[in-house]
């Protein structure tokens, strides 16, 4: 037999989802006559939004003709939606499209970004903290297996309602530093002077700043950072990755992009430098075909005016529900957090026991939400819940907390 990656055998044991899965399939199982409502998992539920299904339709005719039918398209994404980024959302900040790379989505993006780094780079992440940052790490042999529920190797950022999850600085340098904002699972954001403090960091430390803001279009509130872009000399140390999927109900049809600034470089073994862009155009024009053209096209169409009036209803629905969760979960004397500029609500919970609560939840009124636990040792007590259920189960949910005991 040929021998297995090693690193694989680091990474932790179970995956949270599929726990939960197992206790819900478990309750289902034993109480058929329930109605259980779905507040965990964070995937969109709304339709796409019709802007973006004409653009599919159209661009799906193209395909039945001659002049019109596109195969491998460029690796880096198509000139029309790169510009359109560009022109949208980065060209005030002195980007041209050169440095946007499309993708499938922020999740591969993300996972192998890693890849451009040398294994002995330092890698700093939140804790709590989305999985894919530490995993993807964990898999390139970047540290070594969990112990008391951290990897080691990797510098974690604590983040709790003692700091108000905002992190404070490591005392070790990392070469890499994951951070997202608006936070999944917190649903919490930083102020421009909170991310600027992490940017003159990574500036004065020559560390890399890989900012996940994969919910920037959920922000309301005036004044908080959509891009790190937005901080001064962010250009200088950030990579930037977004995604369509929770902003225009993506999550199956899959689109990203990777903003890598033009001048933005890693040192060589031979004293030189390499920039991060060309690594990039690289690794993708090796091991990435482009993502479809009629998907491009549906992207594109979440740039124009009347797709962003549309994506703006879808989002608003979406906070919507987070207010009544957080609202419904503060008459019950909890601390609530998040659920304002993101469409996750983290509570505090009165015990350290987050899959405690899940089953009290989940037994007592059939909701199921995710243990804090799951995303990490700082998410012990604590609990999140997903604004993306329908509007009516929201609801529902809402009026049987009223006769939720814990
Ligand atoms: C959902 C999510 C993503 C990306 O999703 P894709 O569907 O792969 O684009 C990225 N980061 C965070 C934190 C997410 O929650």
């Amino acid at each position: 037999m040929a021998l297995a990656n090693h690193f694989y055998q680091n990474l932790a044991g179970s995956y949270l989802f599929s726990e939960i899965a197992k206790r819900v399939n478990k309750y289902s199982a034993e109480n058929p006559d329930k109605k259980i409502i779905r507040l965990g998992i964070g995937d969109v539920t709304k339709p796409l939004p019709p802007s973006v299904i004409a653009a599919l339709h159209k661009a799906v005719d193209e395909q039945a003709t001659a002049e019109g039918f596109r195969g491998y398209g460029p690796e880096q994404g198509y000139d029309f939606l790169r510009e359109t980024i560009v022109n949208d959302c980065f060209a005030q900040f002195g980007f041209e499209k050169d440095e946007i790379f499309v993708s499938d989505g922020a999740k591969s993006d993300i996972g192998n970004f890693q890849e451009l780094f040398d294994i002995s780079c330092k890698v700093a992440i939140t804790d709590p903290v989305y999985p894919v940052y530490a995993d993807s790490n964990v898999m390139a042999g970047r540290a070594e297996a969990q112990k008391d529920g951290r990897f080691q190797g990797i510098i974690y950022l604590s983040c709790t309602s003692e700091n108000n999850f905002v992190p404070e600085l490591p005392k070790e340098r990392p070469d890499i530093i994951y951070l997202c904002y608006p936070n999944n699972p917190t649903g919490t954001v930083l102020t421009k002077e909170q991310l600027k403090i992490w940017v003159d960091y990574a500036r004065a430390n020559e560390s890399i700043i890989l900012f996940d803001s994969a919910y920037e279009a959920f922000i309301r509130t005036p004044g908080i950072p959509h891009s790190i872009y937005e901080i001064e000399g962010a250009k200088e140390c950030a990579v930037e990755f977004r995604s369509y999927s929770k902003i225009a109900g993506f999550t199956g049809l899959r689109c990203g992009y990777v903003v890598i600034p033009r001048n933005l470089s890693l040192k060589t073994k031979n004293g030189g430098s390499a920039a991060l862009r060309d690594l990039w155009l690289r690794r993708q024009t090796t091991k990435y075909n482009g993502t479809p053209y009629v998907v491009q096209r549906a992207a594109q169409a979440v740039h124009g005016e009347q797709g962003k009036k549309e994506v703006k209803e879808l989002i608003d629905a979406y906070l919507l529900n987070a207010k009544h969760i957080r609202e419904g979960f503060a008459n019950m004397g909890l601390t609530v957090y998040g659920g304002v500029d993101a469409p996750y609500v983290w509570l505090k919970l009165p015990i350290n026991d987050s899959w405690k609560f899940f089953d009290e939840l989940l037994n007592q009124v059939n909701i199921v939400g995710t243990p804090g636990q799951g995303f990490g040792l700082c998410g012990e007590g604590y609990f999140r819940l997903t604004a993306f259920g329908s509007y009516e189960n929201t609801l529902e949910a809402v009026e049987r907390l009223k006769k939720f005991k814990f």
